[in-house]
This record gives C-alpha cells, structure tokens and sequence, in this order.
C-alpha cells in the first residue's frame, strides 16, 4: 500500500481512525513510514489498527477521545508539541450522519451533535495543530468532506450543512496559509462500503460500492510532501482535483 510515497520519519494524526475510511488512511500512512496517531472512541477499532501497523513495522500512538470533548482536541495538541514540536499530517475524518429526514423533523440533539463533531471539533483540531503544521517543512491537512455538501439533496440537511461548512473553514485556512509550506484541501470519497453509508442508505447492496482501502488509497497522495495543489477539494471517483466557483 502507497509504497510511491515515502512518509519516513514524519508524524501524521487520524480522526476516526478505527473504523471505515479512517482506519484504512491511517494504515496506508503507516505503510508509508508514518507515525500514526489514531483518534477514535472505539478502543478495540483502534488496537486491531495498531496490531495491522505493528506487522507492517509501523509505529502508531493511541489516542481514544470523544470528539466532543473540545478540551481533550486542545489537550491532544498540547501532547504532540511536547513530543514531536511539529505535526506533519492532520487528517480530520471522523464524521457522523445524524439522521436522514425532513428538515422539520430533526431533533435538536441530534442536529447540535453533528454539527459538534463534523464542524466544531474540526475547527476545535484545525486551532490547536496550525502551528504544529507550519512549523512541518511540509505540513499537509486532509480534511473529509463529502458530495453532499453540494447536493443539497431532500432529508440530507444536517449532514449536508456540515460539510459545506468545513469545506468553507478549509477554503478558508488554505487562503490563509496560501505562502507557506502548508497544504490544506477537503476530499469527497464518493459512497464507499462503510457504517455511515449503509446508515444514510440502508438498502443499498454494499458491494455494489467501493472497499474503503480503495478510497484511501487514492487519499493518501494528498499528505506527500510533494503535493502543491491548496484550498481545493480532491474527487476520488475522479482521482483530481477539482476548483471551486461561484454560484451563478
Ligand atoms: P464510519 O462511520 O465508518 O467511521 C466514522 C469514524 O469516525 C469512526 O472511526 C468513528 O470512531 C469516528 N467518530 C465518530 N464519532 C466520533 C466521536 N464523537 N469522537 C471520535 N471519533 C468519532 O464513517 P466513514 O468511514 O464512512 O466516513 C469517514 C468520513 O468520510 C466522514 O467524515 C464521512 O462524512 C465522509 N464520507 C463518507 C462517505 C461514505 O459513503 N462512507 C461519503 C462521503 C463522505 P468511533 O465510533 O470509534 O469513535
């Protein structure tokens, strides 16, 4: 897996990395000579992740946090500048659905809670690992979004403005930092085989959709140091890059 680049002796943070797309960046980054540190709640998710690093001699450190806990993000990236002074890699991954419902319909937990985990504890992340980013020689960020942010499909509300609303901090902290090293971009994974999917679309045949080891393996060029592209989103079904413009 992503034997093309080489990420020897850089360190590279997960979200969501037990289950699903998450896990398999975060394998595919250790296979790449990263070390991993794997942000999940399920512990059990995040130790066969390190069993899987471990016998590809991989190293990752364990991070189980609920991403709701906005000081335990500040306390995380208080911990990787004490140990490594920098990070290379962010990639914010974890995500929820919510529900799939008339907008009217919501609850008012449930629409609170994805916001708190697709929106809040990406920015919350984004805070506290800039400067460990900028001090990277090549700082990348990869950060989830998803094809809904645009669709604006019927029932898909909470999900959908969560993901245009970290699409536009992405565009955002990519203008921000457009003159240095760093490099930030969203990605849009397309439907692939994994819990989230087969809750928004439950009858849906999952093998007619994509393995998340493909997903990520098309993911993973985006944390080379050698990528130049920022502020864009990355279309997996495309395998490019594609630009944003203004509504007209
Ligand atoms: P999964 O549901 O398979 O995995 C979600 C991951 O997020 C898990 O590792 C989960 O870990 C973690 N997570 C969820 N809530 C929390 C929390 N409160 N604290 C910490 N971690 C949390 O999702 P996918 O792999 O399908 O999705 C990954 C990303 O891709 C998401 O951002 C999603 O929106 C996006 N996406 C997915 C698509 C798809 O078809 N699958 C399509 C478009 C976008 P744990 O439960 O252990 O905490």
């Amino acid at each position: 897996m992503s034997r093309s680049i080489d990420l020897s002796g850089r360190t590279a943070l997960v979200t969501g990395a037990s289950r699903g797309i998450g896990y398999f960046l975060a394998k595919g980054l250790a296979a790449a000579g990263a070390h991993v540190i794997a942000v999940a709640r399920t512990v059990g998710g995040l130790e066969e992740l390190d069993d899987e690093i471990k016998a590809l001699g991989g190293e990752a450190t364990l991070v189980p946090l609920d991403l709701s806990d906005m000081a335990g993000i500040d306390r995380l990236g208080g911990a990787i500048h004490e140990r490594w002074g920098k990070l290379d890699i962010m990639v914010a991954n974890a995500g929820i659905l919510g529900v799939i419902s008339p907008i009217g319909h919501v609850e008012a937990r449930v629409f609170e809670k994805v916001m708190a985990i697709n929106v809040t504890s990406v920015w919350r992340l984004i805070r506290s690992v800039d400067p460990l980013l900028r001090a990277s020689d090549a700082g990348r960020a990869i950060v989830m979004s998803s094809g809904a942010a645009h669709s604006a499909r019927a029932f898909w509300a909470p999900y959908a403005a969560s993901k245009a609303a970290v699409e536009a901090m992405v565009r955002s902290w990519a203008d921000e930092t457009k003159n240095m090293p760093l490099r930030v971009n969203a990605v849009n994974p397309g439907a692939t085989r994994t819990a989230m999917r087969a809750q928004a679309v439950p009858g849906e045949d999952p093998q007619t959709l994509p393995d998340p080891s493909e997903v990520a393996e098309k993911i993973l060029p985006l944390a080379s140091p050698a990528l130049t592209e920022t502020g864009l989103i990355f279309d997996v079904r495309q395998k490019r890059f594609v630009r944003y413009q203004m509504p007209e």
